[in-house]
């Protein structure tokens, strides 16, 4: 039997920001999907609940919803890219 790999129902809304999981809860030291384990003037980072891989992080931008890294400006792309956690 084949995989169901279908979008889901909300698909158009997460893409748009109306439905996102990772701008909701922003600044959130504890979110459904992880534990912040960085905070920067860009981006935050969380340490997945439901990893990919084990110790997967999860970096996310902090300003308004994006869908991907080329919708950011060039000033935008260079603070996303630029993290370095300490
Ligand atoms: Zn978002």
């Amino acid at each position: 039997m084949a995989a169901d790999h279908r979008w889901a129902e909300d698909w158009d809304a997460r893409k748009s920001g109306a439905s996102c999981g990772m701008c909701d809860d922003m600044g959130s030291d504890n979110k459904a999907h992880g534990v912040r384990i960085f905070e920067g003037r860009w981006t935050d980072a969380y340490l997945g609940r439901f990893p990919v891989r084990t110790g997967y992080v999860y970096v996310i931008w902090k300003g308004r919803h994006v869908s991907e890294p080329t919708e950011l400006s060039d000033k935008e792309s260079a603070g996303f890219w630029a993290v370095k956690p300490r």
